[in-house]
């Protein structure tokens, strides 16, 4: 494993492994690596790339090239700095082939080499405060340590400088409109900011201005310096997976974005860098934030409501499953009452008051668009993976109704320390609407 500090070698490097046509995986992180983040250096490590089935319903081979612009050179040609990459694309273990378990493949086909390009920075950009980002956990010689366990090829650990070389300083944003922290401001030289469309300041971005453009400005450059042909995110964070999905579609990047579930404590709570901050009993109360999340999704896919025009005109017989205590057509209240049932179930009076809910939201999967927008969705074409789906399922109905895909969110505030979850809600809607 190499690790390289600087952009210029990072790019020559990647030069070269694209020259020899190897399938670079790259896995952003900021460090204080744990075993979520170590889920997405496995996925790296051992996914099948969908690119190279060649016909699905039958046999499976893979291609020799991974694009139009990237052959293989004569191997000698290479750099000896090269011949540990081994690792080969035999091994898949992940969701995506279990979607495509009658696939075979076929034995003579020509073995190709993935190389895994970690990043470690904590980028100064995306933090609210000073003195957040100066406490953020830094660990980088076991985070080496772990990288290496894990067969990772390069691990890409650029100084703040390299990042944000502060040689344009007239290009700063100086007033206070910029949507960025003041604090962190003196990084904002950058002549293009990322998208700051409304999703950015829409969940999460609502109480962190500037955050979202922050991450996007860094992923952005580091895709541009690494130029992968997969990353990996997490859905842990699923507001910056849509919005890196958006940003990647938009400037056109030639990049497969994909995701990883997320990995959870013992407690459910979500692995996160930050839980270190958490005390015992905060730790034990945080709990809540996955019931809170699992409460509200039964409530809402046990109603089995068909989802048609909107809302309200869901007939009223249909909502005699309902709790009476709720008795309301409104989504939103569905969810609110569900889980104000489960903090008052689940927390005592003390660990109440240390708990604050900042949002619980029900969204399309897809975008994250208000679910009262979903009327307006055009059902075709959507991908599975990612978004609203086409499954037919009978649900003992008369009318097959279609599964559209929903996304739960929350962020809870225990102590000092915010957290944020989410879990995937199917909705059923109504063809002949
Ligand atoms: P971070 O170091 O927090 O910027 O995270 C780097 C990547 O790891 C992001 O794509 C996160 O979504 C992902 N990640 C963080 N925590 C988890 C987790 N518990 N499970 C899965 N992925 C995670």
């Amino acid at each position: 494993m190499k690790v390289i500090e600087l952009i210029e070698e990072m790019c020559d490097i990647r030069e070269k492994l694209c020259q020899r046509g190897d399938r670079i995986r790259f896995v952003p992180t900021m460090g204080a690596l744990h075993d979520g983040h170590t889920s997405l250096i496995q996925r790296a490590n051992t996914d099948i790339n969908e690119d190279n089935y060649e016909n699905h319903s039958s046999t499976c081979s893979l291609t020799t090239c991974y694009d139009n612009q990237i052959r293989p050179q004569n191997s000698s040609q290479l750099k000896d700095d090269f011949s540990h990459h081994k690792r080969i694309l035999n091994s898949p273990q992940t969701r995506d082939e279990e979607d495509n378990t009658d696939c075979q493949y076929d034995s003579n086909v020509k073995q190709k080499q993935i190389v895994v390009i970690v990043s470690i920075f904590v980028n100064p950009k995306q933090f609210n405060s000073l003195n957040d980002f100066n406490n953020y956990p830094k660990n980088l010689d076991s985070d080496l340590e772990i990288c290496r366990r894990l067969n990772v090829d390069y691990v890409f650990a650029p100084k703040c400088g390299q990042m944000y070389p502060n040689k344009r300083k007239q290009n700063m944003i100086s007033n206070n409109n910029s949507g960025y922290s003041k604090n962190t401001n003196k990084y904002n030289h950058c002549i293009i900011q990322p998208p700051a469309n409304k999703l950015a300041q829409d969940l999460e971005g609502q109480s962190r201005p500037g955050h979202f453009e922050g991450m996007l400005t860094v992923v952005c450059k580091l895709l541009n310096i690494i130029r992968p042909h997969d990353a990996y995110f997490g859905e842990k964070d699923y507001q910056q997976l849509i919005l890196v999905r958006n940003m990647v579609e938009d400037l056109n990047m030639n990049i497969q974005i994909k995701c990883a579930e997320t990995i959870r404590d013992p407690n459910l709570l979500p692995l996160s860098s930050r839980n270190v901050r958490l005390k015992e009993k905060e730790r034990k109360a945080a709990s809540v934030m996955y019931k809170i999340l699992s409460d509200a999704k039964d409530a809402v896919e046990s109603m089995q409501l068909t989802y048609s025009q909107s809302i309200d005109s869901i007939p009223d017989d249909k909502l005699d499953v309902l709790d009476s205590s709720i008795g309301h057509k409104d989504l939103n209240s569905i969810i609110l009452a569900s889980m104000l049932t489960t903090l008052t179930l689940n927390l005592s009076d003390d660990n109440l008051d240390m708990v604050s809910v900042n949002y619980l939201e029900l969204r399309c999967a897809k975008d994250i668009t208000e679910i009262s927008y979903v009327e307006n969705c055009d059902f075709e074409g959507y991908d599975c993976e990612n978004g609203c789906v086409k499954n037919r399922l009978n649900l003992g109905q008369t009318n097959s109704t279609t599964l559209l895909k929903a996304r739960l969110l929350t962020s809870i505030t225990i102590g000092d320390v915010r957290l944020i979850d989410n879990i995937e809600v199917l909705l059923n809607y109504d063809d002949k609407r």
